[in-house]
């Protein structure tokens, strides 16, 4: 099947505005198959009864369950009308999707939800219509956690964004540019991010991690990334882990790779996203698979964690060509690999070109590396899922034993304040006791990150100040 990833009209009418978003976002699962739908909501006592009208066929969906309070109605108005709607189209498509009626990004904070409730998650994903395989990848990510999950009130993490690359992927959406269009702006970007980082310090109770990521890290000129990493430092020293998202392996150098050594950088990240000379080269990323095993060596030289992205979904690329790279990657043995679903969002020049997906073998491809992964000695550790992903699929992370990036878990899971620094910046501040997250953004644009810095650093001291 082919699908189209640009525009998507869907013809849902529901009498219930409330649950307008919820219900969209399962006509997006469907995609182009989604037929017209006519939804009707109401809600008696416990009673929630949801009908759905598709071509000349009713379906009808009453649920009884107890709650308190206008916030909890929702929760579970939202919960039953995605479930009927979902219900509902796959009857009339005879289409079912590998998260059924979920369509949250993060499925791990629902299972974590039902557990600290004191219900084992499994059955309301199966309620869900989620599939078997899926349980059990959200079960064996609970697992990996353990030791590293916890909701202690005051944790944070360094993020540090350098938005410079390179060249353009055709698929990114990030802010990201290349940096012979935007290298002018980097002194005052620095500048302006020294500041930003300095303004922090202390501002958290404990810091678990810091991450720079990007972009691509180093394709900073040498004396520029030493200005990063001086100005991470002090953050550094307090915690464990320390990561730099090197980025693509046609940057590495001994001399940058040496410099993350000294400064004391724990982990780093290979990216090659395909080791298909021929993807590389469509996908506009200006390096060979043997920079990609030039850029390993290098990295394994100097001691560090590796962990290598890969993307399944990539265009014109085949199942097998995917599984190839998966087989490459794990004969590597990098402590982490992640693997991707390619996901199109707004910004990507793929996108704006209008081009099609094949989404026919992604599952396939999911699939493989679920298999091949947990052969080599991986375990996932976290996953998360995003809107518009190419067959409904996930990113999934996986680690050897032990090596479990503190970084991503926090992240995903939201257990951690987020300290996020530079432009396009989102931080986050965690309050475990209300189940509340606030976040903050920073400008997308170089030079208004660079004009506003000040009343940025101001808005950011309160933010993070906040009790
Ligand atoms: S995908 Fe990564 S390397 Fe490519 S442009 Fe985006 S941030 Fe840069």
């Amino acid at each position: 099947m082919r699908e189209n990833v640009t525009k998507q009209e869907y013809d849902l009418t529901t009498d219930a505005p409330f649950l307008q978003a919820e219900l969209m976002d399962v006509m997006r699962l469907f995609g182009a198959d989604a037929p017209k739908a006519e939804h009707t909501f109401a809600a008696d006592g416990d009673r929630f009864l949801n009908t759905v009208r598709i071509g000349g066929k009713e379906y009808t969906f009453c649920e009884r369950q107890p709650y308190e309070g206008e916030i909890e109605f929702k929760r579970y108005a939202r919960r039953f009308a995605k479930l009927a709607l979902y219900e509902a189209l796959k009857a009339e498509t005879g289409r079912s999707m590998p998260w059924g009626a979920l369509t949250g990004i993060r499925p791990t904070k629902l299972a974590y939800a039902e557990e600290e409730a004191g219900r084992d998650f499994e059955p309301l994903f199966e309620k869900f219509g989620v599939s078997k395989g899926n349980i059990r990848l959200v079960r064996a990510v609970l697992d990996a956690q353990k030791g590293i999950y916890s909701r202690e009130a005051g944790m944070a993490d360094l993020y540090i964004g350098i938005p410079f690359c390179p060249s353009k992927c055709n698929y990114c959406s990030f802010i990201t540019a290349d940096i012979k269009r935007t290298g002018q702006y980097l002194d005052g970007y620095l500048d302006a991010l020294e500041k930003e980082i300095a303004a922090c310090k202390g501002l958290y109770r404990t810091l678990r991690s810091v991450y720079i990521g990007g972009g691509t890290p180093l394709v900073l000129p040498s004396e520029a990334l030493r200005r990063v990493l001086n100005a991470a430092a002090p953050f550094a020293a307090e915690c464990a882990e320390y990561t730099v998202e090197a980025g693509r392996p046609d940057v590495f150098t001994d001399e940058k790779l040496q410099m993350l050594k000294e400064y004391g950088v724990t982990r780093i990240c290979v990216n090659p996203q395909t080791f298909s000379d021929a993807t590389l080269e469509r996908i506009g990323r200006n390096h060979t698979s043997a920079d990609i095993y030039r850029a390993f060596e290098m990295a394994k030289k100097y001691g560090f964690d590796v962990n290598c992205d890969l993307i399944a979904g990539l265009t014109g690329e085949t199942a097998e060509e995917f599984k190839e790279s998966v087989d490459k990657a794990a004969a590597l043995s990098p402590e982490n690999i992640t693997v991707h679903t390619l996901c199109l969002k707004k910004g990507a020049r793929l996108k704006e070109e209008e081009s099609y997906l094949c989404v026919a073998d992604i599952s396939e491809m999911i699939a493989y590396s679920r298999e091949k992964l947990h052969a080599a000695g991986y375990v996932p550790y976290y996953m998360y899922r995003q809107k518009y992903m190419a067959g409904n699929c996930e990113n999934t992370g996986w680690t050897k034993p032990g090596k479990a990036c503190i970084y991503n878990v926090d992240v995903m899971e939201e257990i951690s304040d987020n300290i996020a620094c530079g432009a396009n910046a989102v931080g986050k501040k965690i309050f475990p006791a209300e189940g509340r997250i606030e976040r903050i953004g920073a400008p997308k644009d170089i030079p208004t990150y660079i004009q506003k810095i000040s009343s940025i650093i101001e808005s950011k001291k309160l933010f993070l100040s906040e009790k």
